[in-house]
């Protein structure tokens, strides 16, 4: 390679690599697979080896890591988060001990899983948790305390007060929960996380720590960054010590004196991958030393005393025998590639999911195509890419009706997914009804999950209408039911029928509407037939709902058996209009919040009049709030509403207003 050539490729290279690590890093949704990534790295690293001249000090290969993106606070890291030397042969492994015990003739070494997932700093005083940061760059992360505190396997104190320690450890999420959140995001039509590395990243680096307590993140940690205790001379020792804190601590931290040892520690590790419950992409081999260790020293991005050995993934080919479509509980339509069974990373598999049409359209997956398969995180089949095209082929579009009810299915706006929304679609039947009898919704007592199967796997019920159509005779052909149980039901369901509106809007399970989106709409349109009629101006123009949950409601009454439904449900006496006693409007349009105590009225007692006349009630002030209702004792919401120049209203003035 000529020098201008590989100035070419090295620019090229550092692009490419840039582009992918700010994907991978930063927005947590890399485009391509690791060992791409890998191979361009080291492409790079060759070129910058011959062509030393060419290394930048903003060279990919210079750096560790993502950068500290400015969505939190930033930590500088007082130890470096450093990242790790790969290699890709045993070779290199054999090299890496020759080096080491070149200098060190008795040293003996760690190996451990590499778990993946991603980097982060936990920081005690005193025994108490006090800061948590991601890697970042490795020496400037993000502080991610309130997220790193719902991880349970964080100890927010030790078991022993020390004055002071910081380590480090991978947070990972499990493979089970992946698998869960990638099943719900499919559901629900939103994009998913390619593998549980990206998923962790993901979830930790949220704005709301509820998202993060709600992905069951976990964590291994396997280093002491600084610490004032003393005494502890080497990696076993420290594992020992931070395992005696009550940190959750690297599972496998084996001792290896040769680099026969260490092979067959990686061999071992290796054979484990599969059957464990979280990812892993290699195994680190560590000197154990710590005095040796910084004799070793370390170059600007990774220790000399440390190498993570990457375990190829294992990928096979097979033919696409087919691509079966299914719909889903919440009427996603989910393609899946039936191949010839092909045994990889441990099991025989013969489907993986496609996803959506862009996944397919993409990769230009076509029924009969010579596919490449691989497992993400050694779990999940997946179609990695295509090789070849079966003879006169085509290109595979998902049918534009819904498989099980033909139903025409529609495709939202900014959503991967299709639907179904036909309201009656067989294959969603069970999950509409479970949603209408449950509290929030029509709240019918007794009608649960097991009680609705078994209604309709014995017929009674294929439709939302047919509930009200059932009666005692029928339960007491059920298992288990008896007279009262029976009884009770049926009473369960009468009453049910006189609900307000509001649960009813909720009950019918239209996308994007969810309890507080049925009440508004039940307040403002007041009966059934309005809402139902309703043109897209007129829902849209609703403060709080926007345009997507008034294209929803569009599209679910657009559907032909919805309206019949609804037509059916009245007709067997559900009530159709909302009940709550509006006086006139003039309220209309207006934003109270309430604040402090009201010489008279209780806060609910003052929303409901508010309420009657049309107004809404909110629990913080903004721009928005059009008049505060103060009493005695009013606290800060007083204060921010003189700041934002909201006009403060008291009791008697509010009663002026409704006289
Ligand atoms: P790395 O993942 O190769 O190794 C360093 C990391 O290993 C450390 O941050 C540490 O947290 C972790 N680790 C896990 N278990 C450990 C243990 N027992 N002991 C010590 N460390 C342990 O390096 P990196 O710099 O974090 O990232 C590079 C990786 O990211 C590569 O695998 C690369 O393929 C991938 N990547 C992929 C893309 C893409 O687009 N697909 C883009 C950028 C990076």
């Amino acid at each position: 390679m000529e020098m201008l050539e590989a100035m070419v490729r090295a620019q090229e290279l550092r692009d490419l690599l840039n582009y992918h690590s700010n994907k991978y890093y930063v927005e947590d949704s890399p485009e391509i697979e690791d060992d791409e990534y890998d191979a361009l790295q080291r492409e790079l690293v060759l070129i910058e080896t011959r062509f030393p001249s060419l290394i930048t000090p903003d060279s990919p290969t210079q750096r560790v890591g993502g950068s500290a993106e400015g969505m939190f606070e930033p930590v500088v890291h007082t130890v470096p988060l450093e990242s790790l030397q790969d290699a890709f042969s045993l070779d290199e492994v054999t090299a890496f001990d020759s080096r080491i015990r070149a200098e060190f003739p008795d040293v003996t070494y760690a190996v451990e899983p590499k778990i993946d997932g991603l980097s982060v700093a936990l920081e005690y005083e005193n025994g108490l948790f006090v800061r948590g940061s991601t890697r970042g760059d490795g020496s400037v992360g993000e502080d991610v305390t309130a997220n790193l505190r719902t991880v349970k396997s964080i100890p927010l104190r030790l078991k022993r007060d020390i004055p002071f320690i910081e380590v480090r450890g991978e947070v990972y999420m499990p493979r089970k929960v992946f698998a869960r959140l990638v099943e719900k995001q499919e559901e629900n039509g939103e994009k998913t996380f390619k593998n549980p590395r990206n998923a962790a990243a993901g979830s930790l680096r949220q704005k709301n720590p509820e998202i993060t307590a709600s992905r069951e993140l976990d964590i291994f940690v396997f280093n002491i960054q600084r610490t004032s205790e003393e005494g502890i001379t080497g990696h076993r020792q420290s594992i020992e010590f931070m395992r005696s804190l009550g940190f959750r601590t690297i599972p496998v931290c084996a001792e290896a004196r040769n680099a026969d040892e260490i092979i067959e520690k990686i061999r071992e590790i290796g054979e484990s991958r599969p059957s464990l419950a979280y990812d892993t992409d290699g195994a680190v081999i560590k000197t154990d030393s710590f005095a040796y260790r910084e004799q070793i020293g370390s170059t600007a991005k990774f220790p000399r005393w440390a190498l993570a050995f990457k375990y190829p993934p294992e990928e096979k080919e097979t033919i696409v025998t087919g691509i079966e479509v299914t719909v889903g509980r919440t009427g996603v339509l989910t393609p899946t590639a039936v191949f010839e069974p092909v045994f990889i990373s441990g099991s025989t598999v013969s489907r993986a999911t496609l996803h959506n049409q862009d996944f397919i359209s993409e990769k230009d997956l076509r029924i009969g195509d010579t596919v490449v398969i691989r497992k993400a995180g050694e779990i999940i089949p997946e179609v990695v890419r295509v090789t070849a095209h079966a003879e006169g082929s085509e290109p595979y579009l998902l049918p534009d009706v819904c498989p099980s009810c033909g139903t025409k299915v529609i495709r939202e706006e900014g959503e991967a997914a299709v639907r179904c929304v036909n309201p009656e679609c067989p294959a969603q039947l069970l999950r509409n009804l479970i949603h209408f009898c449950s509290r929030d919704a029509m709240d019918i007592e007794g009608l649960g999950d097991s009680v609705l199967e078994k209604l309709v796997d014995a017929g009674l019920v294929d439709k939302i209408s047919d509930i009200y159509t059932l009666k005692k005779e029928d339960f007491l052909t059920l298992e288990g039911f008896k007279d009262k149980s029976s009884e009770n039901l049926v009473e369960a369901i009468e009453k049910s029928k006189g609900n307000d509106l509001s649960k009813l809007v909720f009950a019918l399970g239209i996308r994007h509407i969810g309890q507080k989106a049925g009440k508004i709409l039940a307040d403002k349109f007041r009966t059934m037939d309005a809402l139902m009629n309703a043109d897209i101006e007129a829902l849209a123009g609703i403060d709080t709902i926007g345009g997507i949950m008034a294209q929803s409601v569009i599209d679910f009454f657009a559907v032909e058996q919805s309206r019949r439904e609804v037509e059916a449900l009245a007709a067997l006496g559900v009530n159709m209009n909302s009940l709550k006693e509006q006086i006139d409007d003039r309220f209309a349009g207006m934003t109270f919040v309430l604040t402090g105590t009201l010489p008279t009225y209780s806060r609910n007692e003052a929303s409901e009049i508010i309420e009657k006349f049309g107004g809404k009630t909110a629990s913080s002030v903004s721009k928005k709030t059009t008049y505060v209702l103060a009493g005695e004792e009013a606290g800060s919401k007083l204060t921010k509403a003189r700041e934002l120049g909201i006009t403060v209203i008291d009791e008697n003035e509010f009663n002026s207003m409704i006289q």
